[in-house]
Protein backbone atom coordinates (compact mmCIF):
# COMPACT_ATOMS: atom_id res chain seq x y z
CA UNK A 1 0.00 0.00 0.00
CA UNK A 2 2.89 2.18 1.06
CA UNK A 3 4.87 1.68 -2.03
CA UNK A 4 2.09 1.64 -4.69
CA UNK A 5 0.94 5.53 -2.86
CA UNK A 6 4.74 6.43 -2.94
CA UNK A 7 5.22 5.31 -6.87
CA UNK A 8 1.96 7.14 -7.25
CA UNK A 9 3.41 10.45 -5.84
CA UNK A 10 6.67 10.30 -7.79
CA UNK A 11 4.63 9.56 -11.03
CA UNK A 12 2.59 12.76 -10.54
CA UNK A 13 6.34 14.88 -9.47
CA UNK A 14 7.44 13.42 -12.88
CA UNK A 15 4.83 14.30 -15.26
CA UNK A 16 4.52 17.89 -13.67
CA UNK A 17 8.03 18.19 -14.23
CA UNK A 18 8.11 17.14 -17.62
CA UNK A 19 4.91 19.15 -18.63
CA UNK A 20 6.93 22.54 -17.65
CA UNK A 21 10.02 21.09 -19.65
CA UNK A 22 12.34 22.61 -16.44
CA UNK A 23 14.81 21.06 -14.62
CA UNK A 24 14.57 21.11 -10.67
CA UNK A 25 15.09 25.24 -9.09
CA UNK A 26 18.50 25.01 -6.43
CA UNK A 27 17.13 27.38 -3.59
CA UNK A 28 19.59 30.18 -2.75
CA UNK A 29 21.10 29.90 -6.20
CA UNK A 30 21.27 33.26 -8.22
CA UNK A 31 21.70 32.86 -12.20
CA UNK A 32 24.79 34.38 -13.66
CA UNK A 33 24.73 37.63 -14.70
CA UNK A 34 24.70 39.06 -18.31
CA UNK A 35 27.51 40.35 -19.07
CA UNK A 36 27.38 44.05 -20.62
CA UNK A 37 28.30 44.43 -24.51
CA UNK A 38 28.82 40.56 -24.95
CA UNK A 39 25.75 38.36 -26.14
CA UNK A 40 27.02 34.99 -27.60
CA UNK A 41 30.40 33.46 -27.68
CA UNK A 42 30.00 31.20 -31.14
CA UNK A 43 32.45 28.04 -30.73
CA UNK A 44 29.87 25.86 -33.02
CA UNK A 45 31.99 26.06 -36.13
CA UNK A 46 35.22 23.98 -37.98
CA UNK A 47 38.46 24.60 -35.56
CA UNK A 48 36.71 26.19 -32.85
CA UNK A 49 37.42 25.44 -29.40
CA UNK A 50 35.29 23.60 -27.09
CA UNK A 51 34.35 25.82 -24.31
CA UNK A 52 31.15 27.32 -21.90
CA UNK A 53 31.93 30.59 -20.06
CA UNK A 54 30.49 32.62 -17.22
CA UNK A 55 31.06 35.95 -15.68
CA UNK A 56 33.52 36.73 -12.90
CA UNK A 57 32.52 38.72 -10.20
CA UNK A 58 34.78 41.53 -11.41
CA UNK A 59 32.78 41.59 -14.89
CA UNK A 60 35.29 39.78 -16.94
CA UNK A 61 34.18 36.66 -18.61
CA UNK A 62 36.06 33.57 -17.85
CA UNK A 63 36.50 31.37 -20.57
CA UNK A 64 36.55 27.39 -19.76
CA UNK A 65 38.30 26.01 -22.37
CA UNK A 66 37.71 21.76 -22.46
CA UNK A 67 40.94 19.80 -22.44
CA UNK A 68 41.69 17.14 -24.60
CA UNK A 69 42.96 14.04 -23.18
CA UNK A 70 45.72 11.10 -24.32
CA UNK A 71 44.78 8.09 -24.55
CA UNK A 72 45.96 5.45 -21.49
CA UNK A 73 47.64 8.75 -19.93
CA UNK A 74 47.06 11.50 -17.42
CA UNK A 75 48.54 14.02 -20.11
CA UNK A 76 46.07 16.69 -20.89
CA UNK A 77 45.85 19.74 -22.97
CA UNK A 78 44.42 22.70 -23.55
CA UNK A 79 45.50 25.96 -25.22
CA UNK A 80 43.56 26.41 -28.24
CA UNK A 81 41.80 29.15 -28.65
CA UNK A 82 39.35 30.10 -31.24
CA UNK A 83 36.11 31.79 -30.74
CA UNK A 84 33.81 34.04 -32.41
CA UNK A 85 32.31 36.89 -29.90
CA UNK A 86 28.72 38.77 -30.63
CA UNK A 87 28.16 42.09 -28.74
CA UNK A 88 27.80 45.72 -29.24
CA UNK A 89 30.23 47.85 -31.14
CA UNK A 90 32.80 49.56 -28.81
CA UNK A 91 32.20 47.30 -25.94
CA UNK A 92 35.63 46.23 -24.00
CA UNK A 93 35.16 42.53 -22.49
CA UNK A 94 38.13 40.99 -19.97
CA UNK A 95 38.42 37.45 -20.52
CA UNK A 96 39.82 35.05 -18.31
CA UNK A 97 41.29 31.90 -19.73
CA UNK A 98 40.37 28.91 -17.37
CA UNK A 99 41.83 25.52 -17.36
CA UNK A 100 45.11 26.03 -18.03
CA UNK A 101 46.15 23.47 -15.85
CA UNK A 102 47.27 20.87 -18.60
CA UNK A 103 49.52 17.60 -18.08
CA UNK A 104 52.37 17.23 -20.16
CA UNK A 105 55.01 14.20 -20.29
CA UNK A 106 52.84 12.90 -16.96
CA UNK A 107 53.84 16.49 -15.34
CA UNK A 108 51.28 18.58 -13.76
CA UNK A 109 52.00 22.30 -15.82
CA UNK A 110 50.41 25.21 -16.24
CA UNK A 111 50.05 26.42 -20.26
CA UNK A 112 49.43 30.06 -18.78
CA UNK A 113 52.84 31.34 -18.39
CA UNK A 114 53.38 30.18 -22.00
CA UNK A 115 50.72 32.71 -23.32
CA UNK A 116 51.29 35.67 -23.79
CA UNK A 117 49.42 37.05 -26.92
CA UNK A 118 46.01 36.78 -28.29
CA UNK A 119 45.41 37.50 -31.59
CA UNK A 120 41.68 38.92 -32.88
CA UNK A 121 40.01 40.39 -36.34
CA UNK A 122 37.49 41.72 -36.84
CA UNK A 123 36.66 40.15 -40.08
CA UNK A 124 38.41 36.75 -39.68
CA UNK A 125 40.75 37.70 -41.96
CA UNK A 126 42.86 40.72 -40.99
CA UNK A 127 44.25 39.67 -37.38
CA UNK A 128 45.97 41.55 -34.75
CA UNK A 129 48.01 41.27 -31.65
CA UNK A 130 46.84 41.87 -28.05
CA UNK A 131 48.89 41.02 -24.80
CA UNK A 132 47.83 38.05 -22.56
CA UNK A 133 48.38 39.50 -18.49
CA UNK A 134 49.21 37.22 -15.53
CA UNK A 135 47.49 38.85 -12.37
CA UNK A 136 48.40 35.89 -10.93
CA UNK A 137 50.32 32.77 -11.63
CA UNK A 138 48.49 30.33 -13.69
CA UNK A 139 45.86 33.09 -14.61
CA UNK A 140 45.79 34.26 -18.20
CA UNK A 141 43.92 37.45 -19.38
CA UNK A 142 43.09 39.82 -22.08
CA UNK A 143 41.07 42.61 -22.80
CA UNK A 144 39.59 43.03 -26.14
CA UNK A 145 37.35 45.25 -28.14
CA UNK A 146 35.20 45.20 -30.58
CA UNK A 147 35.04 47.77 -32.97
CA UNK A 148 32.03 46.09 -34.76
CA UNK A 149 29.41 43.21 -33.86
CA UNK A 150 31.44 40.20 -34.18
CA UNK A 151 35.10 40.02 -32.73
CA UNK A 152 37.21 36.81 -34.28
CA UNK A 153 39.89 35.45 -31.24
CA UNK A 154 42.22 32.92 -31.72
CA UNK A 155 45.63 32.28 -29.81
CA UNK A 156 47.36 33.02 -32.85
CA UNK A 157 46.48 33.03 -36.83
CA UNK A 158 44.23 29.99 -38.03
CA UNK A 159 44.77 28.17 -40.62
CA UNK A 160 42.23 25.69 -41.10
CA UNK A 161 41.06 22.81 -43.39
CA UNK A 162 39.11 25.75 -45.99
CA UNK A 163 42.61 27.40 -45.90
CA UNK A 164 44.84 23.60 -46.49
CA UNK A 165 42.19 22.89 -49.49
CA UNK A 166 42.71 26.32 -51.53
CA UNK A 167 46.58 25.77 -50.82
CA UNK A 168 46.55 22.61 -52.03
CA UNK A 169 44.47 23.37 -55.15
CA UNK A 170 47.42 26.26 -55.85
CA UNK A 171 49.83 23.70 -55.82
CA UNK A 172 47.95 20.73 -57.87
CA UNK A 173 48.14 23.81 -61.08
CA UNK A 174 51.88 23.59 -60.84
CA UNK A 175 53.27 20.64 -63.27
CA UNK A 176 56.64 20.74 -60.65
CA UNK A 177 54.10 19.25 -57.63
CA UNK A 178 53.05 16.05 -57.32
CA UNK A 179 50.11 15.28 -54.26
CA UNK A 180 49.61 11.59 -53.43
CA UNK A 181 46.92 10.74 -50.90
CA UNK A 182 49.06 8.15 -48.51
CA UNK A 183 46.13 7.34 -46.24
CA UNK A 184 43.41 8.77 -43.75
CA UNK A 185 42.71 9.99 -40.36
CA UNK A 186 41.05 8.23 -37.73
CA UNK A 187 37.78 9.95 -39.70
CA UNK A 188 38.27 9.11 -42.81
CA UNK A 189 39.92 12.38 -44.13
CA UNK A 190 42.48 12.31 -46.81
CA UNK A 191 46.02 12.54 -45.70
CA UNK A 192 48.01 14.58 -48.40
CA UNK A 193 52.16 14.22 -49.05
CA UNK A 194 52.98 17.22 -51.33
CA UNK A 195 56.16 16.38 -53.82
CA UNK A 196 57.44 19.87 -55.19
CA UNK A 197 60.44 19.36 -57.47
CA UNK A 198 62.48 16.54 -59.41
CA UNK A 199 62.00 13.42 -57.09
CA UNK A 200 65.67 12.43 -58.48
CA UNK A 201 67.30 15.83 -57.13
CA UNK A 202 70.28 15.04 -55.50
CA UNK A 203 69.42 15.85 -52.00
CA UNK A 204 65.64 15.20 -50.09
CA UNK A 205 64.22 17.36 -47.51
CA UNK A 206 61.09 15.98 -45.68
CA UNK A 207 58.60 18.72 -43.45
CA UNK A 208 55.76 17.60 -41.57
CA UNK A 209 52.94 20.31 -40.08
CA UNK A 210 50.39 20.45 -37.46
CA UNK A 211 51.08 16.83 -35.66
CA UNK A 212 49.61 19.29 -32.89
CA UNK A 213 46.27 20.58 -34.10
CA UNK A 214 46.95 23.94 -32.01
CA UNK A 215 49.89 24.91 -33.78
CA UNK A 216 49.22 26.72 -37.06
CA UNK A 217 52.97 28.03 -37.61
CA UNK A 218 53.95 25.19 -39.37
CA UNK A 219 51.01 25.62 -42.53
CA UNK A 220 52.52 29.01 -42.81
CA UNK A 221 55.93 28.26 -43.23
CA UNK A 222 55.07 25.79 -45.68
CA UNK A 223 52.88 27.82 -47.75
CA UNK A 224 55.51 30.08 -47.75
CA UNK A 225 58.37 27.54 -48.43
CA UNK A 226 56.34 26.22 -51.79
CA UNK A 227 55.89 29.34 -52.82
CA UNK A 228 58.82 30.27 -53.13
CA UNK A 229 60.10 27.27 -54.46
CA UNK A 230 57.28 27.93 -57.18
CA UNK A 231 58.08 31.47 -58.24
CA UNK A 232 60.08 30.09 -61.39
CA UNK A 233 62.67 32.63 -60.80
CA UNK A 234 66.41 31.87 -61.01
CA UNK A 235 66.81 30.99 -57.96
CA UNK A 236 64.06 28.75 -57.83
CA UNK A 237 65.24 26.99 -60.31
CA UNK A 238 69.43 26.69 -58.70
CA UNK A 239 67.30 25.57 -55.39
CA UNK A 240 64.93 22.56 -57.34
CA UNK A 241 68.31 21.72 -59.23
CA UNK A 242 70.11 20.31 -55.84
CA UNK A 243 66.55 19.69 -53.81
CA UNK A 244 63.07 18.29 -53.75
CA UNK A 245 61.09 19.07 -51.08
CA UNK A 246 58.23 16.65 -49.77
CA UNK A 247 55.64 17.72 -47.19
CA UNK A 248 53.05 16.30 -44.95
CA UNK A 249 50.85 19.63 -44.68
CA UNK A 250 48.11 18.97 -41.87
CA UNK A 251 49.10 15.38 -40.11
CA UNK A 252 46.39 16.27 -36.96
CA UNK A 253 43.16 17.52 -39.67
CA UNK A 254 40.76 15.78 -37.34
CA UNK A 255 42.33 17.52 -34.31
CA UNK A 256 41.88 20.69 -36.42
CA UNK A 257 38.43 20.06 -37.06
CA UNK A 258 37.42 19.26 -33.98
CA UNK A 259 39.37 22.45 -32.84
CA UNK A 260 41.29 20.26 -30.32
CA UNK A 261 44.71 20.98 -28.53
CA UNK A 262 47.12 17.80 -28.88
CA UNK A 263 45.75 14.70 -29.64
CA UNK A 264 44.09 12.86 -32.83
CA UNK A 265 40.36 11.83 -33.03
CA UNK A 266 41.68 8.28 -30.42
CA UNK A 267 43.71 10.70 -28.20
CA UNK A 268 47.16 9.71 -29.71
CA UNK A 269 49.65 12.11 -29.34
CA UNK A 270 51.45 11.71 -32.68
CA UNK A 271 54.76 13.27 -32.00
CA UNK A 272 55.16 10.55 -29.96
CA UNK A 273 55.76 6.73 -29.94
CA UNK A 274 58.07 6.80 -33.14
CA UNK A 275 60.82 5.26 -31.60
CA UNK A 276 57.92 1.69 -32.82
CA UNK A 277 56.52 1.37 -35.64
CA UNK A 278 53.16 3.09 -35.03
CA UNK A 279 49.65 1.04 -34.52
CA UNK A 280 47.33 1.44 -37.67
CA UNK A 281 44.39 1.53 -35.80
CA UNK A 282 44.69 4.08 -33.27
CA UNK A 283 47.22 6.65 -35.25
CA UNK A 284 46.62 5.97 -39.20
CA UNK A 285 48.02 9.42 -39.70
CA UNK A 286 51.02 7.93 -38.15
CA UNK A 287 51.39 4.28 -40.08
CA UNK A 288 50.40 6.40 -43.17
CA UNK A 289 53.94 8.53 -42.68
CA UNK A 290 55.93 5.61 -41.69
CA UNK A 291 54.88 3.40 -44.49
CA UNK A 292 55.48 6.24 -46.97
CA UNK A 293 58.75 6.66 -45.39
CA UNK A 294 59.41 3.04 -45.57
CA UNK A 295 58.42 3.47 -49.82
CA UNK A 296 61.03 6.42 -50.27
CA UNK A 297 63.64 4.19 -48.23
CA UNK A 298 63.00 1.03 -50.57
CA UNK A 299 63.18 3.67 -53.51
CA UNK A 300 66.63 4.69 -53.01
CA UNK A 301 64.73 8.06 -52.24
CA UNK A 302 65.55 8.31 -47.98
CA UNK A 303 65.12 12.34 -47.08
CA UNK A 304 68.69 13.55 -45.84
CA UNK A 305 66.99 16.01 -43.44
CA UNK A 306 63.33 16.08 -42.17
CA UNK A 307 61.93 18.82 -40.37
CA UNK A 308 58.83 18.43 -37.21
CA UNK A 309 57.31 21.80 -37.48
CA UNK A 310 55.22 23.07 -34.20
CA UNK A 311 54.86 26.17 -31.91
CA UNK A 312 55.76 26.57 -28.43
CA UNK A 313 56.03 29.59 -26.33
CA UNK A 314 60.08 29.07 -27.25
CA UNK A 315 60.62 28.74 -30.93
CA UNK A 316 63.55 26.35 -30.29
CA UNK A 317 65.46 24.15 -32.75
CA UNK A 318 65.13 20.67 -30.81
CA UNK A 319 68.03 18.68 -31.18
CA UNK A 320 68.03 15.61 -29.16
CA UNK A 321 71.24 13.82 -27.72
CA UNK A 322 69.17 10.07 -28.42
CA UNK A 323 72.21 6.60 -28.09
CA UNK A 324 72.35 6.93 -31.82
CA UNK A 325 75.62 5.63 -33.49
CA UNK A 326 75.15 9.47 -36.08
CA UNK A 327 74.58 11.33 -32.84
CA UNK A 328 77.83 13.30 -33.80
CA UNK A 329 77.52 13.22 -37.57
CA UNK A 330 73.59 14.47 -36.20
CA UNK A 331 74.65 17.22 -33.78
CA UNK A 332 77.50 18.34 -36.55
CA UNK A 333 74.67 18.44 -39.38
CA UNK A 334 72.76 20.70 -36.90
CA UNK A 335 74.87 22.65 -35.87
CA UNK A 336 75.44 23.92 -39.32
CA UNK A 337 71.47 24.04 -40.01
CA UNK A 338 71.01 26.48 -36.89
CA UNK A 339 73.89 28.65 -38.47
CA UNK A 340 71.92 28.84 -41.48
CA UNK A 341 68.67 29.49 -40.14
CA UNK A 342 70.43 32.70 -38.16
CA UNK A 343 71.76 33.19 -40.85
CA UNK A 344 69.07 33.19 -43.74
CA UNK A 345 65.91 33.53 -41.57
CA UNK A 346 64.67 35.54 -37.99
CA UNK A 347 65.60 32.75 -35.78
CA UNK A 348 67.62 33.58 -32.90
CA UNK A 349 65.91 31.13 -30.24
CA UNK A 350 68.76 28.94 -30.73
CA UNK A 351 68.92 25.28 -30.56
CA UNK A 352 68.62 22.98 -27.04
CA UNK A 353 71.08 22.24 -24.88
CA UNK A 354 73.23 18.94 -24.30
CA UNK A 355 71.19 17.59 -21.69
CA UNK A 356 68.34 17.34 -23.96
CA UNK A 357 66.72 14.46 -25.30
CA UNK A 358 63.29 14.72 -27.23
CA UNK A 359 61.74 10.68 -26.67
CA UNK A 360 59.12 9.43 -28.75
CA UNK A 361 59.14 12.62 -31.02
CA UNK A 362 59.60 12.02 -35.28
CA UNK A 363 62.54 13.79 -34.68
CA UNK A 364 64.28 11.64 -32.18
CA UNK A 365 62.30 8.56 -33.84
CA UNK A 366 63.58 8.94 -37.80
CA UNK A 367 67.20 9.81 -36.19
CA UNK A 368 67.31 6.41 -34.27
CA UNK A 369 65.29 4.04 -36.61
CA UNK A 370 66.06 5.53 -39.96
CA UNK A 371 69.42 7.16 -39.43
CA UNK A 372 67.75 10.50 -40.40
CA UNK A 373 68.95 13.87 -39.48
CA UNK A 374 65.34 14.77 -38.36
CA UNK A 375 64.76 17.57 -35.94
CA UNK A 376 61.44 19.22 -34.46
CA UNK A 377 61.41 22.72 -35.09
CA UNK A 378 59.60 24.99 -32.57
CA UNK A 379 57.85 28.35 -33.63
CA UNK A 380 57.60 30.53 -31.18
CA UNK A 381 53.97 32.33 -30.92
CA UNK A 382 54.58 34.88 -28.66
CA UNK A 383 57.31 36.79 -29.95
CA UNK A 384 60.04 36.85 -32.43
CA UNK A 385 62.97 39.51 -33.40
CA UNK A 386 62.37 40.45 -37.25
CA UNK A 387 65.55 43.39 -37.77
CA UNK A 388 66.12 43.95 -34.50
CA UNK A 389 62.93 44.60 -33.68
CA UNK A 390 60.56 42.14 -31.63
CA UNK A 391 57.22 41.89 -33.45
CA UNK A 392 54.69 39.08 -32.72
CA UNK A 393 54.11 36.65 -35.25
CA UNK A 394 51.28 36.55 -37.42
CA UNK A 395 50.89 34.52 -40.29
CA UNK A 396 52.88 36.79 -43.16
CA UNK A 397 56.23 36.32 -40.60
CA UNK A 398 55.69 32.25 -40.84
CA UNK A 399 54.89 32.43 -44.18
CA UNK A 400 58.14 34.59 -44.40
CA UNK A 401 60.02 32.36 -42.37
CA UNK A 402 59.22 29.77 -44.93
CA UNK A 403 60.50 31.23 -48.06
CA UNK A 404 64.07 32.22 -46.36
CA UNK A 405 64.14 28.08 -45.85
CA UNK A 406 64.75 27.73 -49.51
CA UNK A 407 67.98 29.37 -49.37
CA UNK A 408 68.54 27.62 -45.67
CA UNK A 409 68.09 24.23 -47.86
CA UNK A 410 70.33 24.98 -50.55
CA UNK A 411 73.39 26.07 -48.72
CA UNK A 412 72.76 23.30 -46.11
CA UNK A 413 73.06 20.94 -48.66
CA UNK A 414 76.02 22.48 -50.19
CA UNK A 415 77.81 22.29 -46.54
CA UNK A 416 77.15 18.49 -45.84
CA UNK A 417 77.42 15.41 -48.05
CA UNK A 418 74.82 13.15 -49.01
ZN1 LIG B 1 53.59 20.70 -30.80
Amino acid sequence: MHLARLTLVLAAATALAHSADAPAPIPGAAPPALIPGLAFIDSNYENASPLWHEPATDGSVLVHLLYDHERASTNRAAGHIRFTIHGTPGARLTLEFVNLQNVYNGRAASVAPSMRTLSVSDDGRAWRVVPITHPAPGRARATVELTGPLLHVARIEPYGLPELAAFLAELRASPLTEITVIGKTVQGRDLEIVRLGDPAAPRRVFLRARAHPWEPGGNWVLQGLARRLLRGDADAKKFLARTCVWFLPMANKDGVAAGRTRFNALGKDLNRDWNAPADPALAPENAALERWLEGMIAAGRKPDLALELHNDGNGQLHVTRAPSPHLERHLARMAIFEKLLRRHTWFTEGATGPAFRNTGTLGEGWLLRFGIDAVVHEFNTNVITVAGEKVAPLGRHWEAYGESLATVFFDYFGETAP
